[in-house]
This record gives structure tokens, sequence and C-alpha cells, in this order.
């Protein structure tokens, strides 16, 4: 068992990417589960952030990064792409400004982990591979003192902002990873902040769903014409990226649905389709929720929540390590 005394991660590794004057792009290095990505459109001594982090260490370290890239401006704005916690449990910590997000993201933050149950997860690891896997991957973020405050502005389908003169458009794509994404397209940039309608490096998590739907949003991401893509986790990348994404969520809606035609369970489906496709990509044990999606999408019994989704993804990643 992983020893969980308190060692917290020191945030360190995040880098600053200027995609075009005043727009940035902030990468946290690894991608994986909590290391996500945030985005700054700054003009004019005014400042539009784009997600925070998953600690307030880490939106410490993210609030540094911005006044260095963006001196003397100000944000105002801080748009949350979804309300997952590694997107906005760092609010707080942007005093003074307005929280957007979508009305769909608002209603549904009741179905959101708290940062209590993050640290109860660290102090209280269930039994076996739940618990291990929970301690491997967030045993050592530091969630103390996050307190969670809802948006204090809401939107549907799209709202277009303007940052000194630069324009910003809000687009609602979900329901796909989870019931309410939102990209942030900047025009002028050619840039799209993708939140985690796009991963890179790692398989995705779908919360939600459905896997055609959640391609169809990468379609209309692509249709904004743009050539910069910054995803939720992994590294900015260019349409030809895009275009491969949306194609393995189609790709594993039609294996998972044959999957489920054949008769095989979530898990066996997930065990499946875990292995053999798409070996470059990590965290393969996330397929199971993709799997569970398709699952839900046909009206079939299948884990929903994301405590619901752990047990079998952590026995699916213990599986993988051992074959
Ligand atoms: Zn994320």
């Amino acid at each position: 068992m992983d020893d969980h005394s308190q060692t917290h991660v020191v945030p360190g590794d995040l880098r600053t990417q200027e995609l075009s004057r005043g727009v940035f792009a902030f990468i946290q290095a690894d991608g994986s589960w909590g290391w996500s990505n945030a985005g700054l459109i700054a003009d004019a001594g005014d400042a539009l952030l784009v997600d925070t982090f998953f600690t307030l260490p880490q939106t410490r370290h993210l609030l540094s990064a911005v006044s260095a890239a963006a001196p003397g401006a100000r944000v105002t704005s801080v748009v949350n792409t979804h309300l997952n916690g590694d997107h906005c449990h760092g609010n707080q910590l942007v005093e003074g400004a307005r929280t957007i997000a979508s009305a769909c993201a608002a209603s549904e933050v009741e179905h959101e982990l708290p940062p209590a149950t993050y640290q109860w997860l660290q102090n209280h690891p269930p039994e076996g591979a739940s618990g291990r896997y929970a301690l491997r991957h967030f045993g050592a973020f530091d969630f103390s003192g996050i307190e969670l405050s809802p948006p204090t502005m809401t939107f549907s389908d799209r709202l277009t902002l303007h940052v000194g003169r630069i324009a910003v458009n809000l687009i609602e794509l979900g329901p796909a990873h989870t019931q309410g994404d939102v990209a942030v397209h900047v025009p002028e940039a050619e840039t799209v902040f993708c939140g985690d309608l796009l991963f890179q490096g790692d398989h995705p998590v779908v919360w939600s769903g459905p896997l055609l739907g959640w391609a169809d949003a990468c379609d209309a991401l692509l249709a904004t014409a743009a050539t910069t893509f910054v995803p939720g986790h992994g590294p900015t990348v260019g349409r030809a990226e895009v275009k491969r994404f949306a194609e393995y969520l189609r790709n594993l809606h039609w294996q998972a649905s044959e999957a489920a035609d054949a008769g095989l369970s979530v898990e066996e489906a997930a065990a499946q389709l875990a292995v053999g496709t798409y070996s470059e990509l990590g965290l393969p044990e996330r397929v199971l929720t993709a799997v569970a999606a398709v699952y839900r999408g046909r009206g079939l019994a299948a884990p929903a929540t994301p405590l619901e989704l752990l047990g079998p993804m952590a026995r699916l990643a213990e599986s993988l390590l051992q074959s």
C-alpha cells in the first residue's frame, strides 16, 4: 500500500505557452488525473482566465505564471470549462473575478466529488483496488482550504465576451465529457481552449457521454477553423489530433456497442477494449468509463457516478498491470 502520510505534491512543472499576442496556455506536465491545463486572454489591462486548478497550491502556482505572462493585467473573469474539481477548485484565489460556467454545468454541480470526499479518500482509503487506485492518483494532492462557490454567471449555447479588444466566444458543447462542457474560442488567435472535450496523451474520462455526441462536439471544435487546440490535459495540438480524437470516440462507441450486442458485461468489454488498440495512450483503465457510458445509453445496467466507476476501473488497472 502506498504511503499516504501527508506527503503532498509540490506543484512544479507548469509550462507557459504564448499562442498569440495576449493569449497563453498553461500546461501542467504529466496531464494525468488532477493535472489539467488553463488558458489566459489578456489585453488592455483586463484578463480572462480559462479554468483554475485542482488545489490551492497548484492554483497559486498558476496565478504566479499568469502575472508573469501578463504583468499588470487584472483577471476579472474566470470561465470554468466544466465543474470537475481539477478545473475549478482554485476559483476562490482569483479575488473579485466573476466565475462563468454553462447553466447545465452549474445545475449538475451536486454530482461532483467535493474536496472533502477527496480528503476522506486520502485518510480512509477503501479496502482493495479502489483504495490503492485513489491513493496512487489522488494521494499526494493537498485539498485543504478549498471553498466551493457556485458560478456567478451562467449561459446556455453561446456567449461572446470581450477582453480589451479581443473577442472570446464561449460555446456550450455538452453533454460529452460532462453534461455542461464549454469550449473557449479566440478567433483572432485561431485557438480553442477545449477543456476536457479534448484529452491528449491519456485515454479520456467519460463522466457523461454519449460518445457519438462527444465526437460531434469535436467536429464543432474543428468547425471554428481554429488551428491550435489546448486540451484539458496534455500538450497543445493542431487539427489532425482533434480529428484523430473524434475517430477514437466513434471507434470506441462502435466497439463497445458490439460488445454489448455480444452480451459482454461492462467489465468484460472494457478489459477487451483496453488492450491492443490505442496502446500509445496512458491510463487504459479509463476505457471502462467509456464502455459504461455506451451501456447506459442503451438502457443497460452500468456504473454511473465517479464512486461507482472507481472500483471496476481500479480493478481493471491492476489486471492490466499484471498482464
Ligand atoms: Zn480534467
